[in-house]
C-alpha cells in the first residue's frame, strides 16, 4: 500500500466505449480490487503530460481478480479527462478505494430509477447488475453530445437508458423531461440521482415536490460541479 491508503496500480488496457468515453482497466493487488464493490468510489492518482500529479474520483464499473475497470467521460476540460484520453497499458498510477459506497441501493425497493449525466452511467450500470432478477429498473442520463451514449452491448442486460440532450445548464433538460408516466415503474420505487451538483439538487427536488417520490427513497450525490468557465 502506498501512503494515505493508496496502492500501486498500472493501466492494463484502455479502449473507447464510444467517442466520448474511455474504459480504463487497472491492475492492482487483488485485495485492493476486492474492496471496490459495484459503483464504489475509486480515487486515482496520475500524472499529467507535464509530470504534475493529480487525483480524481471515478466509479468502479467491473472487477475481476486483480483487474478493476472505470469509465471516464472525455469532456476535455480537466486533467482527469486528458489522462483518460491518453493513458496506455503500462502507465503507473495509484488507487484508493473508498469503502462506503457513494450511493447504495434502497433495500426492498420495488423498482429502481437511475438518473444523472455522463458521469453516472458506470455506477448506475454496476448497481443494475446487482439487482435481483425481475426487479424493474430504468435509467435516464442527460448528455452534452450523442458521443456520450454508451453502446447497448456494454450495458447491463435490460438497461436501455433514455439519453436526454443537454440544453443549457446541466440538469435543466433532465428535470424538465421527467414525468409521472415514465417514472411509473412499480410500487415503492427508489431513485438515485448523481452527476453535476445543480442537476442533483434540481432533479431530486422535482422528484419529491412534483412527482410524488417519498424523500426517503431518493438518494442524490453530486459527482462534479460546473464552473462558470465550463
Ligand atoms: C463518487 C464519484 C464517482 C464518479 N464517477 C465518475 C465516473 O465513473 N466517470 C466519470 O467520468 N466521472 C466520474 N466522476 C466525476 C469526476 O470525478 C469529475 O467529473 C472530475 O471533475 C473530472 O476531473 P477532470 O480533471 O476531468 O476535471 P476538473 O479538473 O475537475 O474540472 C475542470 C473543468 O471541467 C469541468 N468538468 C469536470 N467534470 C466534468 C464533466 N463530467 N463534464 C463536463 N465538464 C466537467 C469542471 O466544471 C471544470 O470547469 C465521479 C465523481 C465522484 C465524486
Amino acid at each position: 500500500m502506498a501512503a494515505g491508503g493508496f496502492a500501486a496500480a498500472r493501466v492494463a488496457a484502455a479502449r473507447h466505449l464510444g467517442p466520448g468515453f474511455r474504459n480504463v482497466a487497472l491492475e492492482a493487488d487483488p485485495t485492493t480490487v476486492a474492496a471496490a464493490g459495484p459503483g464504489a468510489e475509486v480515487a486515482i492518482r496520475f500524472r499529467d503530460a507535464g509530470g504534475r500529479p493529480h487525483e480524481r474520483p471515478y466509479s468502479a464499473w467491473k472487477r475481476e481478480g486483480a483487474r478493476l475497470e472505470v469509465c471516464v467521460s472525455l469532456h476535455g476540460l480537466g486533467p482527469g479527462s486528458a489522462w483518460a484520453a491518453r493513458c496506455a497499458p503500462g502507465d503507473e498510477v495509484e488507487i484508493a478505494v473508498v469503502h462506503a459506497r457513494p450511493v447504495d441501493l434502497v433495500e426492498g425497493a420495488g423498482a429502481h430509477v437511475f438518473l444523472g449525466d455522463e458521469t453516472s452511467v458506470a455506477a448506475a450500470d454496476a448497481l443494475m447488475r446487482e439487482l435481483p432478477p425481475r426487479v424493474p429498473a430504468r435509467a435516464a442520463f442527460e448528455i452534452a453530445s450523442p458521443d456520450s451514449r454508451w453502446p447497448p452491448g456494454e450495458l447491463a442486460p435490460g438497461l436501455a437508458p433514455s439519453w436526454i440532450p443537454r440544453d443549457g445548464r446541466p440538469g435543466a433538460a433532465l428535470a424538465a423531461w421527467l414525468d409521472r408516466g415514465w417514472l411509473e415503474c412499480g410500487p415503492h420505487a427508489a431513485a438515485y440521482v448523481t452527476g453535476e451538483t445543480w442537476l442533483c439538487s434540481t432533479v431530486a427536488a422535482r422528484l419529491v415536490r412534483e412527482l410524488g417520490f417519498p424523500r426517503e427513497r431518493v438518494r442524490a450525490l453530486p459527482f462534479w460541479k460546473r464552473r462558470a468557465s465550463s
